[in-house]
């Protein structure tokens, strides 16, 4: 049995990017926490109170969709969304480590470097920085997961892109992925938008055909301690 965390900028990128995967998790015994750095809602050009009440609505689709793949604890950092970047980056990663020390997890999942949105780039660096090998740390694995509309819109040369090394069959847990995802239905634009439910099948499709599986999930792995 291990402490599986999920470190994510916003609450819905932890089911595009590893939902199947996590759920997959806590079937197999694991223990599944999830960390929402940003709030998701607050670059919004709307009043202060209607932002107010559209982080806390977030803030409840992901205890939702918490509660489908399994997660027994959601923890939030609420620094701003599309602003990480404005924070020092040294404040985000003690408050990152904070819940690493809570948790003591063994695999780490969170974004990977190439993503467009600057707040994914921001929790990557941080979440790398704070699970540094130090002696006597809990973590063992750390792998970075795809979000659609952002990693495969991410700005890096071919040689930089996502280039996923470990895939993980979801088929069983395809379904419920979807379900978890519904939790955030604000968020899901219609097909041809990647981050549709049809966009998000074809995804699941694809990296199944990378790794010979009806649906995976694709990750880079950023290290393994054995
Ligand atoms: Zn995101």
């Amino acid at each position: 049995m291990s402490n599986v965390l999920v470190i994510s900028a916003h609450p819905d990128d932890e089911i595009l990017g590893c939902g199947g995967t996590l759920i997959k998790h806590s079937a197999n015994g694991d223990k599944v926490y999830q960390l929402f750095v940003s709030d998701g809602e607050s670059s919004r050009d709307i009043k202060k109170s209607q932002v107010k009440k559209l982080i806390n609505k977030r803030k409840q689709c992901a205890k939702k969709s918490g509660a489908i793949i399994g997660a027994i604890e959601t923890y939030f950092l609420d620094y701003p969304d599309n602003k990480l970047d404005e924070v020092p980056l040294l404040l985000i990663i003690k408050s990152i480590e904070k819940i690493i020390k809570k948790v003591s997890p063994e695999i780490i999942y969170t974004h990977c470097a190439q993503d467009l949105n600057i707040d994914h780039q921001i929790v990557h660096r941080a979440v790398i920085t704070a699970c540094r090998p130090l002696p006597g740390k809990s973590i063992k694995e750390i792998y970075c997961y795809e979000v659609l509309s952002s990693t495969e819109w991410g700005l890096s040369e071919s040689q930089n892109s996502f280039n996923p090394n470990f895939f993980v069959d979801i088929s069983k847990y395809f379904k419920q992925k979807l379900e978890a995802l519904k939790m955030y239905k604000d968020e899901l634009k219609p097909f041809p938008h990647p981050r549709s439910l049809e966009g998000i099948r074809v995804l699941g499709n694809y990296r199944g055909m990378n790794s010979g599986f009806k649906y995976a999930e694709a990750f880079s792995v950023k290290r393994i301690l054995k």
